[in-house]
């Protein structure tokens, strides 16, 4: 089957002063219909970034270097940005961490679900209206021919996550991008959001693309796993080989996490407690592993070249030294 969003060799530059780093190294992988794929890894490994470049919402000081991302076969590319807006909130969506600081504080709740289906579907006032009502029902507000006119500071965190699943659904998108959509909320609440998203998938069809540091929503929620490290993919495969074998030495610190899952999100830590030291900055990324410096089976090759990715089972895929298809 055609994957509807492809991501191949995608490169991300910033440059400051003179001065060049890659934020992300050829980034490849492909999002089928009606999939979850999980991009995983710590803040800062360039999850986010890599939403951002598929989006082409890149900061200013940003420059996709090569790669291409295919929509349905359409290299994005060759979009200018009128055209990029039709693609936005309408065949590609996001949700963020934070619903408080995407949802305009100015608007109704369903003026602001309204606005995707008037600009990309041309709805009148009160056909969108209504459409904004069914949407709040179909993500389970309650009362919603009243909240329809609430403004977002009237909602509960849960609720207002709710309304942007609500508002990034309206156009019915062929791929959604949750980016850490259920961090800043409560652990029930989280669950809420998942089963919310589960269940829109199954009835929509949506492809969804997943993007946590958090193995417990892997496990819950992925068909698919990229594991991300230095702005590069380090391990990819089907979310049962992953979990039961998991081949990169940082995928396996990240599996280490997985009995951590009842703890509070006030405790929830960008960086990993099982795996010492810190991500590298993009300044401090050489050409070799950028997960050198915290591996404990670190060798002399692996400080000179990046590993290929090789396959090490089924589906899975890994790019370590350690494993000897890698070896020259
Ligand atoms: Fe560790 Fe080398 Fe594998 Fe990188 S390539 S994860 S440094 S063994
Ligand atoms: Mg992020």
């Amino acid at each position: 089957h055609v994957p509807v969003l492809e991501v191949d060799r995608l490169s991300l530059e910033f440059r400051v002063r003179g001065r060049v780093a890659e934020v992300l190294s050829a980034v490849s992988f492909d999002l089928r219909p009606g999939e979850t794929l999980c991009l995983v890894g710590e803040s800062g490994c360039g999850k986010s970034m890599t939403a951002l470049a598929i989006m082409r919402l890149i900061p200013p000081l940003g420059h996709i270097g090569a790669g291409s991302v295919r929509l349905r076969g359409d290299n994005l590319a060759d979009h200018d940005e009128e055209a990029m807006r039709q693609v936005r909130g309408n065949k590609i969506s996001m949700i963020f961490q934070e619903p408080m600081t995407a949802l305009n504080p100015v608007y109704t709740v369903g003026d602001q679900i309204a606005e995707p289906l008037r600009l990309h579907q041309g709805m009148g006032k009160a056909q969108a209206r209504a459409r904004a009502i069914d949407m709040l029902k179909s993500v389970g507000i309650p009362l919603p021919e009243r909240r329809v006119d609430d403004y977002p500071h009237q909602m509960s965190g849960g609720m207002r996550q709710r309304v942007m699943i609500a508002i990034a659904l309206a156009c019915d998108p062929d791929v959604l991008i949750a980016d850490e959509p259920t961090t800043a909320l409560d652990v029930t609440v989280q669950a809420q959001i998942f089963d919310l998203l589960r269940e829109q998938q199954a009835r929509r069809g949506t492809a969804v693309l997943l993007i946590t540091h958090d193995m417990g929503a892997v496990s819950e929620m992925a068909d698919r796993v990229v594991v991300m490290y230095g702005g590069r993919v380090v391990e990819q495969g089907g979310v049962r080989e992953i979990l039961a074998h998991p081949s990169h030495p940082y995928t396996r610190g990240l599996i280490a996490c997985l009995p951590e899952l009842d703890r509070e999100p006030t405790d929830i830590r960008p960086d990993l407690p099982e795996i010492p030291g810190v991500v590298p900055s993009v300044w401090e990324r050489g050409s070799g592993c950028p997960f050198l410096e915290r591996c404990g089976q670190a060798m002399p090759r692996c400080r000179d070249t990046f590993p290929p990715l090789t396959r090490v089972g089924g589906t899975q895929e890994v790019a370590c030294w350690l494993y000897p298809e890698a070896k020259p």
